[in-house]
């Protein structure tokens, strides 16, 4: 029977991040002490105001019934304001947002509504792992242009320019970036906005979902320069900044015919996102914001101690990462090493290694696009963060 099952599933990958946050949890259920550090997911409860939100729509009883496809007005209203005013995007209108399912959901929208069989889309990689599967899912060819340890991997506009071919329709990217935890600076953006505009019928595609946990004190949003607007899709949700993965609420601000396609697919697949999630997202977005200028203080801490931890382990390169919270470590020299019967070839042999003896889950950096890295979510408690370091500095002196 299994032969029944669509080209398009078979030749898709898993997600690497959740299976391996499922291979985690399972072992967990069987007892065994995990430190779960593989799942970019806040550890924090989703900010008392926006539960209460939530209970008050409940209790309204006014958001049972089908939402309207692209999202309740007053939310798209409020994240156009936020864009404007936050994000110096002076065009964004309600009518430019479309609210879904998470971000995820936004992107799978804006790659079925873009992509014909063919179609090039560039990568600024290391990459989170849904971009390349939902590309090729959409007949779309994937095409990475890779930044390394040396330049924070932040690839450049150079490189971007040389991979653009005639069957270039998109370029996506993350800032901060899913898996370094790097940030583009305006002058880095302003040029790959350079880039693009100098291109016909070429968009980009910014997702600024770890807006809100920057630690360099400035976000660029490339939609914001002059005549980026029409060129830019970009990509936001509350499962970040607002702690409310579990939600499922992400959104889109496209030019006006990119925003229509995406309503217009969404009325086919889902008919938009959940009444309650919505009615909570907003209170985020217009509610009090200390709890996530708090949890992003966190974060900040919790970098600065990992980043000692690591760099007190013999033989893992990291760089410095600037927002997101993860560490995207260069483990390469560590290959080609062994303890007993276990040898070390590659990051995936290296996450399984350190899963089986120091019960930590990572993920491979080999699913980001970077084979020489394993990433490291940060997202956990510090007493976590130091058990977790402590056990892997430990089970890493074993190789020889
Ligand atoms: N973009 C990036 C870079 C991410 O890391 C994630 C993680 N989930 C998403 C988009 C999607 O987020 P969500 O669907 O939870 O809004
Ligand atoms: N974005 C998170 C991660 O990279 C959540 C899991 C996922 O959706 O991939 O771990």
């Amino acid at each position: 029977m299994n032969s029944i099952l669509s080209d398009r599933i078979n030749n898709m990958e898993e997600s690497a991040t959740l299976a391996m946050a499922k291979k985690a949890r399972e072992l967990k259920t069987q007892g065994i002490d995990i430190i779960g550090l593989s799942l970019g997911e806040p550890d924090f409860k989703t900010p008392k105001h926006i539960q209460e939100a939530a209970k008050s729509a409940i209790d309204e009883g006014k958001y049972f019934s089908y939402p309207p496809v692209a999202g309740y007005q007053d939310l798209r209203e409020a994240i156009a304001k936020k864009l404007r005013e936050q994000n110096n995007i002076a065009e964004a209108k309600a009518e430019n947002v479309v609210v879904s399912t998470g971000a995820k959901h936004s992107i799978a929208n804006i790659f079925m509504c873009l992509i014909n069989e063919g179609d090039e889309v560039i990568i600024f990689s290391p990459y989170w792992v849904s971009y390349s599967e939902v590309i090729k899912l959409a007949g779309g060819v994937p095409v990475l242009i890779e930044g390394n340890l040396e330049n924070n991997f932040k690839a450049t506009a150079k490189q971007l320019e040389e991979a653009i071919t005639d069957k270039t329709k998109a370029v996506i990217y993350s800032s901060p970036c899913n898996p370094s935890g790097s940030v583009f600076s305006k002058s880095e953006l302003e040029a790959i906005a350079e880039v693009i505009k100098s291109k016909e019928n070429l968009v980009v595609i910014a997702d600024e979902i770890y807006e809100l946990i920057n630690f360099t004190g400035s976000h660029a949003s490339i939609a914001s320069f002059p005549g980026m607007f029409e060129r830019t899709i970009t990509v936001n949700g509350f499962s970040k900044g607002y702690a409310m993965t579990g939600w499922r609420v992400g959104y889109i601000c496209a030019p006006l015919f990119i925003a229509k396609a995406c309503e217009k697919i969404q009325g086919q697949f889902t008919s938009g996102g959940t009444g309650i999630a919505q009615r909570a997202a907003l209170a985020g977005l217009v509610g009090d914001q200390k709890p996530t200028e708090e949890m992003a203080a966190a974060y900040l801490k919790r970098r600065d101690l990992v980043l000692e931890l690591l760099r007190d382990i013999p033989g893992i390169k990291t760089h410095v990462p600037e927002g997101a919270f993860y560490f995207f470590p260069d483990v390469s020299d560590f290959f080609g090493k062994s303890a007993g019967d276990q040898k070390i070839e590659t990051a995936d042999d290296f996450c399984l290694y350190v899963l089986k003896e120091a019960n930590v889950s990572l993920v491979t950096g080999a699913a980001f696009g970077a084979p020489n890295s394993v990433r490291l979510s940060y997202a956990a408690s510090e007493a976590e963060l130091k058990e977790a370091l402590k056990r892997i500095k430990e089970v890493l002196a074993k190789l020889k």
